[in-house]
């Protein structure tokens, strides 16, 4: 699903009036008196589609939270599939588990999981060799 609207070629203005209106039909725009039309397409609801959960545990007094979990649509960059992603952080008992899952497939594509402290390869974990 799209939203086709029609701004105006000359200055960019969102006109209320139907992206195919034939030129004949058209009023002048109301900021530059121009006939001329673009088409734009808002693509802001395929994004909208897609949710993702997060949940952070946080504890009085210490600054990064006890424990993340992360649940939702994650889009894979290398194969531009979405993939169902979920991910719990678990500083309390020093775990790590990552899960994704292809929703078309329901093929696992990653999984792993492992103390918290062995996890090599996100945030400030890349920095330690
Ligand atoms: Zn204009």
């Amino acid at each position: 699903m799209s939203d086709k609207k029609a701004v105006c070629n000359q200055c960019d203005s969102s006109l209320d009036e139907a992206y195919n209106l034939p030129e004949a039909e058209r009023k002048p725009c109301p900021r530059c008196g121009s006939l001329s039309r673009a088409l734009q397409i808002s693509v802001s609801d395929m994004v909208e589609l897609r949710d993702q959960v997060r949940l952070r545990h946080k504890v009085p007094g210490r600054s990064r939270p006890q424990a993340e979990i992360v649940s939702g649509d994650d889009l894979h960059r290398k194969s531009g599939i979405w993939m169902r992603l979920s991910r719990v952080i678990d500083r309390g008992k020093n775990w790590y588990e990552e899960k994704i899952v292809n929703p078309s497939t329901g093929k696992v594509e990653h999984h792993q999981s492992h103390p918290l402290d062995e996890h090599v390869g996100h945030g400030s974990a890349k920095f330690k060799k």
